[in-house]
């Protein structure tokens, strides 16, 4: 299977899945999670329409921001070192995994440097299974809280990674307490911040992701082939 047909089928899968759910698909956008592909897969599906690119690693991510000249939006979806994030300062539309705020401080720093805003999403922790990374529930409204007085960053909404890759039914109910999260943020109406996306969903379980109200889903394998 080719990349261009790949993309085609997701395209697809993701306008079934909204309208089954009686959405607009428009309000769907798919990243396409690069990792570990050379750039010129990246500039393969680009040229196939699709502008949004995921990207786990920042050692990786640098040399395909030189490498990849389309005018291509990069997301970054992985855990990310405060140490980092000098190396993406400007040069990404939105990070979707600030789970801290020693992190949100450093982007705030580094994107004020450049004169720009950056956008970001908080990831939730949501099942509290395994140790990995994001904010507890608990914690989720307090780091937005004190995201929202960042000049340089903005909050746009929450993202999650659950611990069931296999399964898109086991997904699903870590799915919906992340809308319901972000329900629940969004009643606290605090200024400057936006519950508008909902990052959630992957290969495996993005139609279950869109049922339950995802605005970004985060496929990889399943257009870019196993890893
Ligand atoms: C790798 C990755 C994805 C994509 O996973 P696939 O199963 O290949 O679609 C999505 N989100 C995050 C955070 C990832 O690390």
């Amino acid at each position: 299977m080719s990349i261009s047909r790949n993309l085609a089928q997701i395209n697809e899968r993701i306008r079934a899945a909204a309208e089954k759910a009686g959405r607009d698909p428009a309000t769907v956008r798919l990243v396409a999670v690069s990792k570990t592909r050379p750039a010129a897969d990246i500039i393969t599906a680009f040229q196939a329409g699709q502008t949004i690119f995921g990207e786990n690693y920042i050692q990786e991510l640098v040399p395909k921001l030189a490498e990849v000249q389309a005018a291509v939006q990069w997301h970054v979806i992985g855990h990310l070192q405060s140490n980092k994030v000098k190396y993406i300062a400007g040069r990404v539309a939105m990070i979707h995994s600030v789970d801290r705020m020693s992190l949100a401080r450093e982007i705030d720093r580094q994107w004020g440097i450049c004169g720009k805003i950056c956008d970001v999403l908080i990831q939730v922790n949501i099942s509290g299974e395994r140790t990995k990374s994001g904010i507890t529930e608990e914690g989720a409204i307090q780091l937005v809280r004190e995201c929202a007085l960042l000049p340089n960053i903005r909050v746009k909404g929450l993202m999650t990674l659950p611990p069931f890759f296999d399964d898109p039914d086991a997904a699903r109910p870590c799915f919906a307490e992340l809308r319901r999260l972000s329900e629940a943020v969004a009643a606290q109406q605090i200024t400057a911040v936006d519950m508008g996306e909902l990052s959630m969903g992957m290969s495996g379980d993005f139609e279950a992701a869109i049922q339950e109200g995802a605005t970004l889903v985060r496929v990889g394998t399943a257009i870019f082939g196993n890893r």
